[in-house]
């Protein structure tokens, strides 16, 4: 007998706005969720700040109040938390799914770190905050490397090479270079991007210009040793003294997983998933994908804020289907 209507895998926004639906229609679900709740969140840098308004982060439709324009981590983690002793949603916390397989007889077999579930219908909604998009460089897995960045006061009076120009970069080099760091951006395009939060992209630009932060545009890294970064610029090689890296280059989803799982991928550098844009359903029927995973390696395409639908859409289907 199968067990489950749906599985969802991931415990994010968006896999707990699909289980709220999944509740609202009485479908007996289970979220798994390999870390803790909204696992990405709770890694995000400490002291962030959204780029959209509470209101855009809701599920459930239960309101998200917050005093600022924007909320920050902490609030976020308080929202979704009341959402969870709100909704009682039935998740299992750190518990990763490993592998999903479809049988002939048309269910699935999820298997995790704990155990074997089956169920009718699968939803992926497994973000894309687990993977680092590498640089692919000597060095880069030198303990003074970080692909993540939580906080800035480590990295206080020290000097601190910042990868990237996007939020993740510009807000770790500006809060860096607040708390006295001796920060320096080496930048592959030729500007700032224009993703940048609007009012954070004035005060980098301005930092930049006036020298408080260095920054190399047209530039990449090309080695890392314990104290220096060598990087090729259009003037040649440059050495630059460096005691950290941070090496914000993005994020990508697991691509390996979605194929494993039968999801067919374009073959060229963005691996967009295949999926009926109406339903979420993927290319095996029953198989659902939801939220910033969708995108493939487009990981800016899908957020909280435009993909919270995707949830009606699945469960639509599902329910339809049953
Ligand atoms: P996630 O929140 O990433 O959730 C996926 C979950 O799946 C994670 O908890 C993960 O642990 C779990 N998981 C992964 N693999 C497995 C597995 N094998 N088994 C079990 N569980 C698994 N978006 C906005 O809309 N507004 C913003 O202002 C905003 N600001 C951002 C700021 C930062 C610094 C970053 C990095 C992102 C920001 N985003 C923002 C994008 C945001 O991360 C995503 O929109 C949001 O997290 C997407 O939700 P999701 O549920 O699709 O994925």
């Amino acid at each position: 007998e199968v067990a489950y209507d749906l599985i969802i895998i991931g415990g994010g926004p968006i896999g707990m706005a699909c289980a709220i639906e999944a509740q609202l229609y009485g479908l007996n679900y289970l979220i798994l969720e390999k870390g803790a709740l909204v696992n990405s969140l709770f890694n995000y840098p400490l002291y962030m700040t959204f780029f959209s308004t509470a209101e855009r982060l809701e599920i459930g439709n239960v309101p998200f109040s917050c005093i600022a324009p924007k909320p920050g981590r902490q609030e976020a983690l308080e929202y979704y938390r009341n959402i969870q002793k709100h909704f009682k949603l039935n998740i299992n916390l750190h518990e990763k799914v490993i592998s999903v397989n479809k049988q002939k007889a048309g269910y699935f077999i999820v298997h995790s770190d704990k155990g074997w579930y089956n169920a009718q219908n699968v939803v992926i909604a497994t973000g894309f905050y687990d993977i680092p998009v590498y640089m692919n460089v000597p060095g880069e897995n030198l303990p003074h490397v970080r692909h993540y960045y939580k906080e800035a006061h480590e990295y206080a009076f020290r000097k601190v090479v910042v990868v990237g120009a996007n939020n993740s970069s510009v807000d770790a080099a500006l809060e860096c270079w607040h708390k006295g760091a001796d920060v320096t951006m080496v930048i592959r395009k030729g500007e700032i991007n224009d993703r940048v939060k609007y009012w954070i992209k004035p005060d980098i630009e301005n930092r930049i210009k006036e020298g408080s932060i260095k920054a190399w545009f047209y530039s990449e890294i090309t080695e890392i040793t314990d104290k220096e970064v060598k990087i090729f610029t259009p003037e040649g090689y440059e050495t630059l003294e460096a005691d950290f890296v941070l090496a914000l280059t993005g994020y990508r989803p697991d691509i390996d997983f979605l194929k494993a799982c039968g999801i067919a991928v374009s073959d060229d550098l963005l691996c967009t998933p295949a999926y009926n844009p109406e339903t979420m359903e993927t290319n095996v029927p029953g198989l659902y994908l939801a939220g910033v995973v969708c995108g493939g390696m487009e990981t800016h395409k899908w957020f909280i804020e435009n993909s919270r639908v995707h949830a009606q859409m699945i469960i639509g289907n599902v329910v339809r289907e049953i």
